[in-house]
C-alpha cells in the first residue's frame, strides 16, 4: 500500500502550519478542505473511516474562516484545519450513532464541549468517524455499519475503538481527529495506523457530550501526525468545564512551550511487565530501541516493575462493563433513536434492545449486570475496585523514582481483519499495555516508532503520572525526532 505519502506525515503541512498560513491569509481554508475531500473521494470507499462525511457543512465553515481572515478577524488557533470527530461525540443536529443501530437517526440537540471549543478555534469538521459499537472493541470490526480498514494495508484492522479517526488521519482525510479512550481506544489505533494518539489525565478534557461507555475511565483525546499538533489540539480542547462534574478545575499543562526541552536528566522507567509474555518480539525490540534512544538523548533509563499492572485486564473487564451496563440502560426505545413496536412497554424495550445492540455490546451488558448483581457485587465489582487501587499505588511507587514510564502501546502490529472476532478474549488482550493508565486516571500517549517485521507501524507508549503531560510530551517529542531521523537514513 502506498502509505508513504501521508504517514507518518513528512509531506503534509501540520495543523500548526496550516492554521498559521490560513490566519495570515497565505492559504485559503477552502483549498485546504478541498485537498481533504479529494482524498476522501479517492480512498474512503476502500477504507471506510467515516460514518458520515460533512462535505457541504465543512465547505460552509471553511468559507466563513476565509471571510473572517479577509475581514481582518482571527478565526483562532485551528483556523481552517480539517478535523474528524469520532461518532460518539455529540454534534448538534447532526446524526450521532456510536456505530450502533440503536442510535441510528438520532440527532443530538447540542454540541459536545470539545466540538464547541474546536469550532471556536476555527477548525473545520469534515465528518463523523467509524468506531466499534459504543467504543467496545479493539479493531473497529464491531461497528454496525461495517469495519474500517487500515490505510497501510487494507487486509489489516486499524485498531479500535477509534479506528475511523486513526485511519482518517493516517490516510490524510483530516489533519487532526478526536477519539475517546476508555482502555486504549485512542492509543492502540494510533499505534496500528502509525499516527500520534494521546489520552489526557482523567478530568483534563470535558466529557460533556461524549456518549458514556465507562464514565470513570473515558477521556477524549487527539490524533495527529505529529507530537506538536497533538499538543496544540489538547490545549485547544482541554481545561475546566462546569458542565462536567468530573472536570478538573486546573489549567491545561503548557505542553507546547516545552516540546523542545529534551529529556536530559529525565528518569525513564521501562515497565518490565509489559516487555515479556504476550508482546510480539519485533514490538518489544522497537520499544527497547526507543529506550536506548532516550538514553542517548541524556535520560536515565532503567527497567522498573509495576507489579499490579498484570491484573489490569481482569479489573478493567469488570469495571468497564459494570459502568457500561448502567450507562446503556438509557437506550430503551423511548428517548433515543430506534424503537421496535410491541404490545407492552416491557416487550417494546426488550425488542428494541435485542434488535438495536450488537453481540459485543450485549456481552458487556450481561457481564456488567452480573458483576453488579447482589450476590456477586463484592466478589467481582468490589474486588476489581480494590485492584484498581493497587494499580494506582504501584504506579505512584514507580513515579517516586521515574518521571515517565515506557512500554509498547499494543502487543503487536495491525492484525488481519477477522482474525480475532471469533474469540473475544484474544481481542481483549490487545489492551494489555493501555488499560492500566485508564484505571489509574493517568495520561499516556502513543508515538510512531518505526516498523515491525511485517513493515507495519509500531507505536511506543509514554506514560506519566496525573497532570504529567509536560514530561510525557517532551519524551514523545524526542522519540518522534529520532524515529523521523531513522526513517530518513
Ligand atoms: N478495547 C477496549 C474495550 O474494548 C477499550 C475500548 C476503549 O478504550 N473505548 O473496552
Amino acid at each position: 500500500m502506498s502509505d508513504e505519502q501521508h504517514s507518518p506525515n513528512a509531506v503534509d503541512p501540520s495543523a500548526i502550519e496550516t492554521a498559521a498560513a490560513v490566519r495570515s491569509g497565505d492559504l485559503s481554508a477552502v483549498e485546504v478542505l478541498e485537498t481533504s475531500l479529494t482524498r476522501i473521494e479517492e480512498r474512503e470507499g476502500e477504507i471506510h473511516a467515516f460514518n458520515l462525511v460533512l462535505a457541504e457543512e465543512a465547505r460552509e465553515t471553511a468559507r466563513r474562516v476565509d471571510d473572517a481572515v479577509a475581514g481582518g478577524a482571527d478565526p483562532g488557533a485551528l483556523a481552517g484545519v480539517p478535523v474528524a470527530l469520532k461518532d460518539n461525540l455529540c454534534t448538534k443536529g447532526v446524526e450521532t450513532t456510536c456505530s450502533s443501530r440503536i442510535l441510528e437517526g438520532w440527532k443530538p440537540p447540542y454540541d459536545a464541549t470539545v466540538v464547541q471549543r474546536l469550532a471556536a478555534a476555527g477548525a473545520v469538521m469534515v465528518g463523523k468517524t467509524n468506531l466499534d459499537e459504543f467504543a467496545m472493541g479493539s479493531s473497529t470490526e464491531n461497528s454496525a455499519f461495517g469495519p474500517t480498514h487500515n490505510p497501510h494495508d487494507l487486509s489489516k484492522v486499524p485498531g479500535g475503538s477509534s479506528g475511523g479517526s486513526a485511519a482518517a488521519v493516517a490516510a490524510g482525510f483530516a489533519t487532526l481527529a478526536l477519539g475517546s479512550d476508555t482502555g486504549g481506544s485512542i492509543r492502540q489505533p494510533a499505534a496500528l495506523c502509525g499516527v500520534v494518539g494521546m489520552k489526557p489525565t482523567y478530568g483534563l478534557v470535558s466529557r460533556l457530550g461524549l456518549i458514556a461507555f465507562g464514565s470513570s475511565l473515558d477521556q477524549i483525546g487527539p490524533f495527529s501526525n505529529s507530537v506538536a499538533d497533538a499538543a496544540l489540539l489538547l490545549e485547544v480542547m482541554g481545561g475546566h468545564d462546569p458542565g462536567d462534574s468530573t472536570s478538573l478545575d486546573t489549567e491545561v499543562p503548557a505542553v507546547s512551550t516545552h516540546l523542545d526541552d529534551g529529556v536530559s536528566g529525565m528518569r525513564v522507567g521501562l515497565i518490565s511487565e509489559m516487555m515479556g509474555e504476550g508482546i510480539a518480539p519485533d514490538v518489544a525490540a522497537r520499544t527497547r530501541a526507543a529506550a536506548e534512544c532516550l538514553a542517548a538523548a541524556g535520560a536515565i533509563v532503567e527497567e522498573v516493575s509495576v507489579p499490579a499492572v498484570v491484573y489490569g485486564l481482569s479489573a478493567y473487564y469488570l469495571v468497564a462493563p459494570a459502568e457500561a451496563s448502567s450507562n446503556l440502560a438509557r437506550y430503551d426505545g423511548v428517548r433515543y433513536g430506534m424503537r421496535v413496536e410491541a404490545p407492552t412497554v416491557g416487550e417494546m424495550i426488550e425488542a428494541t434492545r435485542t434488535a438495536g445492540f450488537g453481540d459485543e455490546v450485549k456481552r458487556r451488558i450481561m457481564l456488567g449486570t452480573y458483576a453488579l448483581s447482589a450476590g456477586y457485587y463484592d466478589a467481582f465489582y468490589g474486588k476489581a475496585l480494590k485492584v484498581r487501587t493497587l494499580i494506582r499505588g504501584d504506579f505512584d511507587a514507580a513515579y517516586g523514582n521515574f518521571d515517565v514510564l515506557l512500554s509498547p502501546t499494543s502487543p503487536s502490529t495491525a492484525f488481519d481483519m477477522g482474525s480475532k472476532t471469533a474469540d473475544p478474549l484474544s481481542m481483549y488482550l490487545n489492551d494489555l499495555c493501555t488499560i492500566p493508565s485508564n484505571l489509574a486516571g493517568h495520561p499516556a500517549m502513543s508515538v510512531p516508532f518505526g516498523r515491525g517485521g511485517d513493515g507495519l507501524p509500531v507505536g511506543v507508549q509514554v506514560l506519566a503520572p496525573a497532570l504529567g503531560e509536560v514530561p510525557m510530551f517532551r519524551t514523545a517529542a524526542v522519540l518522534e525526532a529520532a524515529a523521523r531521523e531513522e526513517a530518513r537514513s
